[in-house]
């Protein structure tokens, strides 16, 4: 359940008709609800209110200050994957000691900027990382707070660019081989072992990948205790799927029940890095008409609706071959055509939608682009030298652009033009 709906033939968001807001901020934009952001977070979090837990909001999904600033009101902490992502927690608001890092690539700048905010737990996710921050944290007289992100080679069944959990995949240790690291690792000066911790994947529509990986994680927690190597944290990752077609992924709920069911007695605080669960269906990208047309001389007739959004602002589909659902923002239950959603980039994989079935519609007109809340603002680029569009957030009757449309100055800064002198 989300706050987009049809009120007397208009899409609304909440109280706000998307039109009203599209006639002040232009077109495109991403549009969220935070009603909807503060359910879904709730719905997320509550299902576990009653164990010990942290839900670190995963940045990457969708990093506007004023949205992590909701969830860190919230009681939420972040999962940053770079520098980048750790300043913009700390902007937001939200404290270190609810911010964990992970990814496979931290330099060494990054690891110095962690240490030095104080965040809570470091996923490290190979030997010479943890080598590398060790020494970092030498250097600075410091403690780090280690997790290894293992790899539990799990399938999770979902699409093959964003599973992570099998042995063939970049991240993560070899659950193998951790137990060697771990004790090596308690060790060292300048660490401090506090957690497990793993992410299999993204999209899951099923939850027994999740349990037979806490499973694995429980045989490892329980030979490190024997070792007397105490595990603080168990960060069981994000990856929780959402409905874009007509995918059926467990409430969260269920998944809550599941997983506490085969926690059974285990004394560790819960950490969990859901992205898209929480905001997936809590922002739309609204979209305007440009033109219509028909290209004839195929094997069949093609209909062509070309939008003033791309690939650039929207990469899913042409990355992934994602499903978005597209509703017009003003009803319209009239004839319905097979079209290819298209937008104004110069590459072939820049389409929304390919071969839907969907109302006639007319220049001009505005489109909604739905679940677009994850993965969809933070993977834009500037591609065709377009500037990012803005971000709009609405509460009841009131909006607030929380990022404003880039200016075309803006999209040359720091560029100049060199000076040689010839010699
Ligand atoms: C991307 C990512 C997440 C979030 O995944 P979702 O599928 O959006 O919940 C969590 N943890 C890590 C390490 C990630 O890379």
């Amino acid at each position: 359940m989300n706050h987009f709906q049809y009120k007397n033939g208009q899409l609304f968001c909440e109280d706000i008709a998307v039109s009203d807001i599209a006639k002040e901020v232009g077109t495109p934009f991403y549009l969220y609800s935070k009603a909807t952001l503060m359910r879904h977070f709730e719905a997320f979090d509550s299902g576990f209110k009653d164990v010990d837990h942290l839900t670190c909001f995963a940045v990457k999904s969708c990093s506007n200050i004023g949205i992590l600033a909701l969830f860190g009101e919230l009681g939420g902490g972040a999962d940053i994957v770079s520098g980048g992502e750790l300043f913009r927690a700390l902007k937001a608001g939200i404290s270190p000691q609810r911010i964990i890092y992970s990814g496979v690539g931290k330099t060494e700048e990054e690891l110095h900027y962690g240490l030095e905010s104080g965040i809570l737990l470091f996923n490290v996710e190979s030997e010479q990382e943890l080598q590398r921050l060790n020494r970092v944290a030498g250097d600075m007289g410091v403690t780090a707070p280690v997790a290894f992100r293992v790899n539990p080679d799990v399938d999770p069944k979902t699409h093959a660019y964003i599973s992570t959990g099998l042995a063939k995949n970049k991240f993560g240790i070899p659950i193998n081989e951790a137990f060697d690291l771990y004790v090596q690792a308690a060790e060292m000066a300048n660490v401090e072992v506090q957690g497990v911790s793993c992410h299999i994947g993204s999209q899951l529509t099923l939850i027994a990948p999740f349990v037979e990986t806490l499973r694995k994680l429980k045989v490892l927690v329980e030979r490190l205790a024997n070792q007397g190597i105490r595990i603080k944290y168990l960060d069981l990752g994000g990856g929780v799927g959402i409905t874009y077609d007509d995918e059926t992924p467990p409430h969260p709920l269920e998944y809550a029940e599941a997983i506490k069911e085969e926690l059974s007695g285990l004394d560790v605080t819960l950490i969990f890095e859901p992205g898209r669960v929480i905001v997936g269906n809590a922002g739309i990208l609204v979209t305007e008409v440009q033109y219509t047309k028909v290209n004839r001389g195929g094997e069949k007739e093609k209909n062509f609706v070309v939008v003033d959004a791309g690939m650039n602002d929207l990469a899913r589909p042409s990355l992934y071959d994602a499903y978005h659902g597209i509703q017009t923002v003003k009803e319209n239950n009239g004839p319905r055509q097979v079209v290819d959603v298209v937008g104004p980039i110069c590459e072939t994989s820049d389409f929304i939608a390919k071969d839907r079935e969907f109302p006639m519609v007319e220049q001009g007109e505005l489109l909604a682009v739905l679940s677009v809340g994850a993965y969809g603002f933070t993977m834009s680029s500037n591609y065709n030298t377009r500037p990012r569009v803005a971000e709009v957030m609405v509460s009841g009757r009131q909006f607030a652009i929380i990022r404003e449309r880039e200016s075309l100055e803006s999209l040359i800064q720091g560029e100049t033009i060199p000076k040689f002198v010839e010699k």
